[in-house]
């Protein structure tokens, strides 16, 4: 809950919402006490979720899905909803679901000089903190860059990143930061903690990268908006050298 926690009130009576139990932003099992807001009969419920196996049930029935975080079941449950609605069969949304495949930056799974590289779109705090929470839910030895601009699509103002939560990384040995504020996101991770030996800033992709790549570490890689395909591309330009 010390998220920036934008779903907080009623959006109706405006009285603090009450959560049974809370994911992330507004996600979670809430009620308002004074309207009975949120008080819904389940329509589609979700359980034995495995993010390692990267499954998840319904109605009796597993779907595999291409990736493992909370917010991809989400999604899913979401589609299968609308999929429940329109009568599409169990058996075409069980292989879209196990052949879809995310290659527009939104956790997306590349090899960069046989590193697993796993990079997500973060254009506000809750998106950031979900790829965080991503990173932290995987014990391996791990480098993070985070890529982050400040043009016209992005917002000028970059402050949202004090709402970021880089408290407590799990096993993180090194920090690049890049893009147009390279240095901004630099401060924000020293002020939280993380050792400033090991938080390395470069104003271009291309220095970044080849400092990022210096360890066989895993590689989590987060770029908001205007910066996430620049780097996708550098990231493919770079596995080609
Ligand atoms: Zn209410």
């Amino acid at each position: 809950m010390k998220e920036a926690g934008e779903g907080k009130f009623c959006p109706f009576c405006k009285t603090k919402l009450v959560y049974e139990y809370y994911q992330y932003s507004h996600i979670g099992k809430f009620k308002c006490p004074n309207c009975n807001y949120g008080d819904n009969k389940i329509y589609k419920y979700a359980y034995n979720i495995d993010l390692n196996k990267r499954c998840f049930d319904v109605d009796g029935i597993t779907y595999s899905i291409p990736g493992n975080n909370i917010y991809t079941i989400y999604n899913h449950l979401a589609v299968l909803a609308v999929c429940s609605l329109y009568n599409i069969d169990t058996e075409i949304v069980l292989k879209s679901f196990k052949d879809f495949s995310l290659n527009n930056g939104r956790s997306e799974e590349m090899l960069i000089k046989d590193c697993k590289s796993i990079i997500n779109l973060a254009k506000n705090p809750t998106g950031a903190n979900v790829s965080i929470r991503m990173l932290n839910e995987n014990e391996d030895a791990k480098d993070l860059l985070f890529v982050l601009n400040d043009n016209i699509a992005d917002g000028k103002d970059v402050s949202w990143i004090w709402d970021i939560n880089f408290d407590k990384l799990n096993n993180v040995n090194r920090i690049i930061t890049s893009g147009t504020r390279a240095y901004d996101i630099a401060i924000r991770i020293k002020v939280a903690g993380f050792d400033e030996d090991k938080i390395f800033p470069f104003l271009d992709i291309e220095s970044a990268l080849e400092k990022l790549y210096e360890t066989s570490n895993t590689k989590y890689i987060i770029a908001n908006y205007t910066a996430l395909q620049p780097t996708r591309t550098a990231l493919k330009r770079f596995n080609n050298q």
